[in-house]
């Protein structure tokens, strides 16, 4: 497998409204890789999410802060721009998403799936599956579109089924803290909307043929990953296990956006390890260029070799 092509593609004025236009423009872009097994893999952009640092390095003890960031080539300082990779795969007649993106309402830096997927020939009734790593705004809002159809008309629609339990329960919205209150809300209309477009899947599934559902709990509840093929010949594809490279050098730390952060900690040296010892390319949602490397031991920890 080899990275095939890389494209870079500005979005024209005309598909920003002046009333809507962000302060720096947003591109759609594809990173494509492809197997010998006739397996087609793109790393397919939804644009982007910012975050104060203080917020996104929240859990970095201060005092460790900006030496960790700085061996990573990050200004401790600066915006964090967490990118937005969903995986489009494609073999024989499938057209798979690995989440939907964030659609039209969640920030204005987001919501570009639609025009990376044009990029590359695909529109979204050619969509056959849609997979769900969980239930978070910008991976699931984009299911639906401006007029809160489906917006993968032909797609079956599939979840976890402790992440759709967890987000369909009505208890949840009180749960859940004052600052995800609206991620539960969104969530929870965004699955009464599909209702019984929306299957389950449990951990060990083999959802599609050489795609098996792996339990990977801690960010959300009921967080997924996905096996696709062999290591030699597949990808992993890891959704928020590992939203930063922060993460691969201090795997035991929380991330600001996980709701179980030591539970995800365990979750994510558990999977980081697998994925070194096993040889696995992955796909991380929130990564740099795409997203798509492979995880190497360093020293008592890991880093990301990027393929980009
Ligand atoms: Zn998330």
């Amino acid at each position: 497998m080899q990275i095939a092509r890389r494209l870079f593609l500005t979005r024209t004025a005309a598909l920003i409204s002046a009333a809507a236009l962000p302060l720096a423009p947003l591109r759609g872009w594809a990173v494509t890789t492809m197997t010998a097994g006739g397996l087609r893999i793109d790393s397919v952009s939804d644009g982007h999410i910012e975050f104060p640092p203080d917020f996104a390095f929240a859990m970095i003890p201060k005092g460790e802060r900006a030496d960790l960031l700085r061996g990573l080539d990050i200004d401790p300082a600066a915006v964090v721009r967490s990118p937005l990779n969903i995986t489009l795969l494609r073999q024989g007649d499938r057209v798979v998403l690995f989440d939907a993106g964030s659609g039209p309402d969640f920030v204005p830096t987001a919501g570009t799936l639609v025009e990376g997927l044009s990029a590359i020939g695909v529109a979204p009734g050619d969509v056959t599956d849609v997979i769900f790593t969980h239930g978070h705004p910008d991976h699931l809002w984009g299911v639906l579109d401006d007029f809160d159809e489906p917006l993968f008309p032909s797609a079956a629609h599939r979840m976890g089924q402790v992440e759709f339990d967890y987000w369909t329960d009505p208890a949840t919205i009180d749960a859940i803290g004052a600052e995800r209150q609206s991620f539960a809300a969104g969530a929870m209309r965004r699955l009464t909307a599909l209702g019984q477009r929306m299957d389950r899947f449990g951990d060990g599934d083999e959802i599609l043929p050489g795609i098996r559902a792996v339990m990977t709990p801690g960010h959300t509840p009921g967080h997924m990953s996905f096996q696709i093929g062999t290591p030699a010949e597949g990808l992993f594809v890891t959704g928020d296990v590992v939203t930063m490279l922060a993460g691969f050098a201090r795997p035991d730390l929380g991330a600001a956006t996980d709701h179980d952060p030591a539970l995800a900690a365990q979750t994510r040296a558990a999977l980081l390890a697998r994925l070194a010892d096993e040889g696995w390319r992955m796909l991380g949602y929130h990564l740099p260029d795409g997203g798509i490397g492979r995880v190497r031991r360093d020293g008592g920890a890991f880093s990301f070799d990027s393929e980009a």
